[in-house]
């Protein structure tokens, strides 16, 4: 049987943490859906459309990762690829909580489904889209946390937005 795990999140944009998550996931699993969430509860900056071709173009070399965009319940995702894993990252303590009641929500929901973590490399521990955005909104450089590529969409964004 295949093993096949949904990577779920915002992605609002990826950063050089979610695709340490991404590499280090794809050794261990046959095949990686990264499933782009709406949130608009988080008022992305980013469309979803924007955030799963963004993603797209940063894994269109890494054979067995396909990338979607998704709304409702995760665990429907899961069951029509017929995948068995929700992969997380984990930074620091703080992501615990939140990453502990969701787990454990959705096992409730769909017992048969495992959430399996992994811990990102220590130099992106303390990385977040969301203050990779305000960094680069407040005008400073990114470029250390995120590809070039998603570099120069955000500098493009927030130009049309000024
Ligand atoms: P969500 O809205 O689901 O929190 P995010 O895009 O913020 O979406 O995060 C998606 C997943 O990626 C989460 O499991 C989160 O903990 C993980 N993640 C985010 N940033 C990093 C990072 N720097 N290193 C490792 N994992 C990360």
């Amino acid at each position: 049987m295949k093993k096949i795990a949904v990577y779920p999140g915002t992605f609002d944009p990826i950063t050089n943490g979610h695709l340490d998550i991404i590499k280090r996931g794809i050794k261990v699993f046959d095949e990686i859906i990264v499933a782009v969430a709406l949130s608009p509860g988080k008022e992305p900056l980013f469309s979803v459309d924007e955030r799963v071709k963004m993603i797209s173009d940063m894994t269109s070399d890494m054979p067995g990762v396909s990338v979607e965009s998704f709304q409702g319940l995760l665990i429907d995702s899961l069951e029509k690829h017929h995948a068995h894993v929700i992969l997380r990252g984990l930074r620091a303590i703080s992501d615990f909580e939140y990453e502990f009641q969701m787990a454990s929500m959705n096992r409730k929901l769909a017992s048969k489904f495992e959430t399996v973590f992994m811990m990102t490399a220590e130099q992106y521990s303390y990385l977040s889209s969301r203050f990779v955005k305000e960094i680069c909104r407040l005008g400073g450089k990114v470029d250390c946390f995120v590809p070039p590529e998603i570099n120069s969409a955000l500098i493009e964004k927030f130009k049309e937005k000024r």
